[in-house]
């Protein structure tokens, strides 16, 4: 199908990361519009990360699909930041352990870091930054939660670093919670409600 094909109101979700792209259908499905994603558009390859910040990243995420699709886009960029790490991996969250790590070989790794780190200090926080443009704006919008990095993995449920990502009002990681409860609070929840905030006369 080629972009001019598309029906105008449709938005672009800019992710190939699947786990993110089911989490962010979700928080919008009830918008009313039409929600494409990067396997309508198969000419878009994976995107480079060049930024330094989340913020440059989303934006380059965002702007690399609108300059092909000429659709209104949503493009977000997530970063772990341990305190007991100075914030890191932050803008390496995805690939830590390596550019084509798997989440396990990431938490693997970030247990490693932590082994010594007790538990008041494996404090950490998910931050996301949403990206959003159209023919007429560039917006963008931040989402954070704040947690603990557990000692071990625990729950099933949600990617990445759920399994040791700790809510300490729920008494539950991230992977313990259903993806309602999950998106109710977490950082890309967050940061894709206060968009819709921002473009709630828009669309
Ligand atoms: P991205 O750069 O926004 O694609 O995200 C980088 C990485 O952060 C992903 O590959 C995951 O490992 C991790 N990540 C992003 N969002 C979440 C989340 O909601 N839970 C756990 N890990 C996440």
């Amino acid at each position: 199908m080629s972009a001019r094909s598309k029906k105008k109101q449709s938005i672009v979700i800019a992710t190939h990361n699947l786990d993110k792209l089911t989490e962010m259908q979700t928080v919008l499905q009830d918008l009313d519009i039409p929600l494409l994603t990067l396997s309508d558009f198969p000419e878009i390859d994976s995107i480079e990360e060049t930024g330094t910040t989340l913020e440059e990243n989303s934006l380059i995420k965002a702007r690399t699909v609108y300059k092909i699709t000429k659709l209104p886009v949503i493009a977000d960029d997530t970063g772990l930041e341990v305190d007991a790490l100075n914030g890191d991996p932050g803008v390496f969250t995805g690939r830590y352990a390596g550019e084509n790590a798997t989440y396990k070989q990431n938490i693997d790794k970030l247990l490693l870091a932590l082994q010594e780190v007790p538990n008041e200090k494996r404090t950490a926080r998910f931050r996301t930054v949403v990206s959003f443009i159209d023919d007429t704006k560039e917006l963008q919008t931040e989402g954070l939660v704040q947690g603990i990095i557990t000692e071990d993995p625990k729950g099933n449920k949600g990617f990445g670093y759920d399994p040791v990502f700790f809510i300490p009002d729920l008494n539950k990681t991230f992977a313990e919670l259903e993806e309602e409860e999950k998106n109710k609070i977490s950082h890309r929840g967050l940061a894709l409600q206060n968009l819709r905030k921002l473009l709630k006369d828009s669309i």
